[in-house]
């Protein structure tokens, strides 16, 4: 798997006349070398004969020589900034060359150090974003840890339903779906889990309080578990008994936008073109400016990650492997919001998803 990311990449290279390659931030390293330690860089090249290089430092030698394929890189422990290091000792190659180097996640301050350092005639060239490319197509082992994380956070939001939610705080709410996701074996959440209820659930990004979660009320939870560096992320609104006629036709109205959107997911449309399906649907409810956010976003290692389904997405279709959320809401401020999330896999011709859990109206006592 390791070996094809990086070919993948090397096809990438070869194409954009990029000799070499820095691979600097954490997680395109650990999606193309396996090394899930903190201070890790690849130097990844096209040119046969030219080593496929990983640096880290003294801490992670074991580590590494574990997790880091030796038939795929050489690994270097150095004692220095792993940048430094590696431009200090370009390998012999073309007198004149490109290195590309991550300008997302590059200081100006390092990249001052890298120029001085380059050897005379050698060319800095902006590549952010190149491995985040790749990492948009996932393969059959990303596909099935992000399954089963989807499994186990729907298993432990089962379980704290069964354990009673109304006239707990959302805190205790938060705390408990976490532990338990834990328990069932994730490495954690996926991010900090978001339980709101009534006039809260109107905050998009809302942060679980002291308070009690009471009856008769809208509550909405969001929540992820962490499985192989892999993400979930789903959320549900529910009913915690009786509610009014204006949260029902709201609720439905974000039902309705998030299975027409989920309908029309797969391999050609844009994010764009996605975000509008639900986006139509909503500002023709009279609820266009109560939905603020973007429709979705690729999960992955990273729970936040390309592509986007917004309306600032650009035309880049939707590939097959890409993993999206589809997430539409209506936030009422001072009043409630509504929304619904699955987590789905595109596939030619439509999309799966990975979302276990109902979308009717569920009451929770
Ligand atoms: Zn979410
Ligand atoms: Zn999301």
């Amino acid at each position: 798997m390791i070996a094809a990311r990086v070919e993948r990449l090397a096809a990438q290279l070869r194409e954009r006349g990029i000799d070499l390659l820095l691979v600097s931030a954490p997680l395109d390293v650990r999606y193309l070398s396996g090394f899930t330690g903190s201070n890790g860089l690849v130097v990844a090249t096209w040119h046969e004969g030219v080593a496929q290089r990983f640096l880290t430092d003294f801490r992670y030698d074991t580590q590494a020589g574990v997790q880091v394929p030796a038939e795929v890189f050489t690994r270097e422990i150095v004692s220095i900034d792993l940048a430094e290091a590696a431009v200090s000792s370009l390998p012999p190659g073309p007198e004149v060359g490109r290195l590309g180097f991550d300008d997302t996640a590059t200081t100006v301050k390092q990249h001052t150090r890298m120029r001085e350092q380059l050897p005379a005639g050698w060319e800095l060239v902006p590549c952010g974003g190149l491995v985040a490319g790749l990492r948009e197509v996932k393969d059959a082992g990303e596909l099935a840890h992000i399954r089963a994380a989807a499994a186990l956070a729907d298993a432990a939001l089962r379980e704290v339903l069964d354990w009673g939610i109304v006239g707990r705080t959302e805190r205790e709410v938060a705390i408990e779906l976490e532990l338990r996701m834990r328990r069932l074996g994730a490495e954690g959440p996926s991010f900090p889990s978001i339980v709101a209820a009534g006039t809260h659930s109107a905050l998009p990004h809302a942060e679980p309080r002291d308070v009690a979660i009471p009856r008769d009320t809208l509550l909405s939870i969001d929540w992820g578990a962490q499985l192989e560096g892999y993400c979930s992320d789903c959320t549900r609104t529910f009913a915690t008994g009786v509610i009014g006629e204006a949260e029902r036709e709201v609720y439905e109205l974000v039902r309705h936008a998030q299975s027409k959107a989920q309908a029309a997911v797969r391999a050609g449309p844009s994010g764009r073109e996605i975000d509008a399906v639900a986006r139509t649907v909503i500002e023709a409810a009279g609820h266009g400016e109560h939905f603020g956010h973007g429709l979705g976003h690729g999960v992955g290692l990273d729970i936040h990650e390309a592509p986007r389904l917004s309306r600032t997405a650009g035309e880049q279709p939707l590939r097959a492997g890409n993993v999206v959320t589809v997430e539409p809401g209506v936030y009422l401020p001072g009043r409630f919001g509504v929304r619904i999330e699955d987590l789905l896999v595109v596939r030619e011709g439509g999309s799966e998803s990975l979302s276990g859990l109902g979308k009717e109206m569920v009451e929770v006592g």
